[in-house]
C-alpha cells in the first residue's frame, strides 16, 4: 500500500462547499486503498487578514509573535477539514507542524526545515487514519513556533513526500496546472504537461507562485515527482520532474 501526499492551497478550502469537495478527493484516495497524508493551507485570505490584524496592533511586531499568529490559520484549516472528513464517516487525525515532526532553524518567517521526524505520522497511518497536517509551520530547537514564508505549505508537502518516499506529491490548487504565463492574467497562456525542476524553478523565480521556490529546490534535491492539478476539475495537471 503506497503513501500518497496531497496538498490543498487556501482557495481550495476557502468555504464549506470547497472543504467538502476536498474532503471527498481525500476520502476517495483513501477508499482506493492508499495511505493518505494531506497538507492544508490556511483558508482563503486568512493569512493576509492575520497580517493586517497584527499590523493594526503593532506596525513592527516581532517575527516570533507574527509566526505564533500566522500559524493559527493552518491550525484552523486542519481542524475544519478533519471535521468534514469525520462527517463523511472516515477515520482522521489532524496534526500541527510540530506534532507532525517538523523541526526548523529559528529563522522566523522564513524558517528552513532541519529535520522531519515522521514517527507520529507513521503510527497514525498504521492505525488506518487519514492524516491532515498543518502546512507552513514547524518548531525550532527551543519549541518556538516557526513559519516557512509565504506559500510555504508546498514545502511542507514536498518534505513529507520525500521523507515518506511517496510516489508522487499532488499539489491541488485553483488552476489546472502550470502554464507558460499566469493563466489568470493571460488568456493566451498555454498549459505545460511536463516540466523539469530547473525550468520550473525559473518560472517560479519569475513570479509563478503556483509552486513555492523552496519546494521546487527540495523536490529536486530529493527527486520528488510533483503533480500540480486542480481541486475543482478532475483532469490531469502538470508533472514536475
Ligand atoms: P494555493 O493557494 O493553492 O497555494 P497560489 O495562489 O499560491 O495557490 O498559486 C496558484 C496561483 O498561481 C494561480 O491562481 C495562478 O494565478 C498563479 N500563477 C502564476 N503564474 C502561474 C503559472 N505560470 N502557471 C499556473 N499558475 C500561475
Ligand atoms: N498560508 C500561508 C500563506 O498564505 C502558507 C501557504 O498558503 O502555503 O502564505
Ligand atoms: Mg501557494
Amino acid at each position: 500500500m503506497s503513501i500518497i501526499v496531497q496538498k490543498f492551497g487556501g482557495t481550495s478550502v476557502e468555504n464549506a462547499e470547497r472543504v467538502f469537495n476536498v474532503a471527498k478527493i481525500i476520502t476517495n484516495t483513501y477508499s482506493n486503498n492508499n495511505k493518505v497524508v494531506v497538507v492544508v493551507s490556511a483558508q482563503g485570505k486568512t493569512t493576509d487578514n492575520l497580517i493586517s490584524q497584527a499590523l493594526e496592533i503593532n506596525n513592527n511586531p516581532s517575527k516570533r509573535e507574527l509566526d505564533v499568529l500566522l500559524s493559527t490559520g493552518e491550525q484552523m484549516s486542519v481542524a475544519i477539514l478533519s471535521m468534514a472528513i469525520e462527517k463523511l464517516g472516515f477515520p482522521v487525525v489532524s496534526l500541527l507542524g510540530w506534532q507532525a515532526g517538523f523541526k526548523t532553524n529559528n529563522n522566523y518567517g522564513n524558517a528552513q526545515i532541519e529535520n522531519l521526524d515522521s514517527n507520529r505520522i507513521l503510527s497514525e497511518l498504521n492505525k488506518k487514519n487519514i492524516v491532515i497536517v498543518a502546512g507552513f509551520q514547524g518548531i525550532d530547537k527551543f519549541n518556538n513556533i516557526t513559519t516557512f514564508g509565504r506559500g510555504g505549505s508546498d514545502t511542507s508537502a514536498v518534505a513529507l513526500a520525500a521523507k515518506l518516499k511517496s510516489d508522487i506529491c499532488k499539489i491541488y490548487t485553483d488552476v489546472d496546472g502550470v502554464y507558460d504565463l499566469d493563466p489568470k492574467e493571460n488568456t493566451k497562456a498555454k498549459k505545460i504537461s511536463k516540466i523539469n525542476y530547473d525550468k520550473m524553478l525559473n518560472l517560479a523565480k519569475s513570479g509563478a507562485k503556483v509552486l513555492n521556490i523552496n519546494s521546487i529546490k527540495l523536490a529536486k534535491k530529493y527527486n520528488v515527482k510533483i503533480e500540480v492539478l486542480s481541486s475543482l476539475k478532475n483532469i490531469p495537471g502538470t508533472i514536475v520532474f
